[in-house]
């Protein structure tokens, strides 16, 4: 298949949807007074086939995003690390198994729990995996993620596991159609990955924050990881699960 087959958003196709998210990126990354090469763009590929990852990777693609340990895995199998691998979906402290064989970063992580079984099974692949804490700042019951409350705490016993590395902060907002109510959500974020910093004497150089419908407001708040999903595949199937419970 040839990569400008596929299909995606407004017809574009994938090549076009990817090239169009990336003019967007850098263009806020200018407004802001930013370096659009600071800004890397994971696609959030939950429930999208094999075929059309393969076709955004011959894009130029490098960096994808999953939500569930076993589709990701599935998917590891046939592309194997042409890419960077991402988790991005609630985790099950019985999969992180699985995750620390392939990925390189957990973007999702909010307990100790999970934190320490993720280094342990990191530990025995010989691997050190990057983590970011995700804060529910809308306080969202549906939602995980830790409150404001707990992030340095969990920041400061996550810091001293061997096999992980705390790069950062993580985000998704209560979904709003206006992009702009987002906004203190992620400068609120900003803010506390630098008192956390402050205070733990650590670098938290990430925040993964922004997704289809608000990543250039994100990317004026300081993002330096935007999960896009929408944007470059298309709406997804209405029957997937967006909000995993634990
Ligand atoms: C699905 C998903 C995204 C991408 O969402 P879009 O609105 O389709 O861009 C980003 N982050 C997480 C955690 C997701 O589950």
């Amino acid at each position: 298949m040839k990569p400008m087959e596929v299909k995606s958003p407004g017809n574009a196709t994938i090549g076009q949807a990817l090239q169009r998210v990336r003019e967007r990126i850098t263009a806020a990354a200018l407004r802001a007074g930013r370096k659009p090469e600071e800004i890397l763009l994971i696609g959030a590929t939950k429930s999208v086939p094999v075929e059309v990852i393969k076709v955004a990777i011959q894009c130029g693609l490098t960096d994808i995003g999953e939500n569930y340990a076993q589709e990701a895995w599935a998917k590891f199998q046939q592309i194997g690390h042409q890419v960077r691998w991402h988790f991005i979906g609630a985790l099950q402290t019985n999969k992180a198994k699985v995750v620390a064989r392939f990925c390189q970063t957990i973007h999702s992580l909010d307990r100790l729990t999970l934190a320490e079984e993720l280094s342990r099974r990191a530990e025995q692949n010989q691997r050190v995996l990057e983590c970011l804490i995700e804060v529910n700042l809308g306080g969202e019951a549906t939602k995980s993620g830790v409150d404001r409350m707990g992030v340095l705490s969990l920041a400061e016993k996550v810091a001293k596991l061997p096999s992980l590395r705390l790069v950062g902060l993580m985000t998704i907002p209560p979904y709003h159609p206006d992009a702009e109510m987002s906004r203190l959500f992620y400068r609120e974020l900003r803010k506390l990955r630098d008192r956390i910093q402050d205070q733990l004497g650590l670098a938290l150089p990430h925040l993964s924050m922004g997704m289809s419908q608000d990543f250039e407001v994100a990317i004026e708040e300081g993002a330096t990881m935007v999960r896009i999903g929408t944007a470059l595949f298309g709406p997804r199937p209405v029957l997937v699960k967006e909000v995993p419970r634990r």
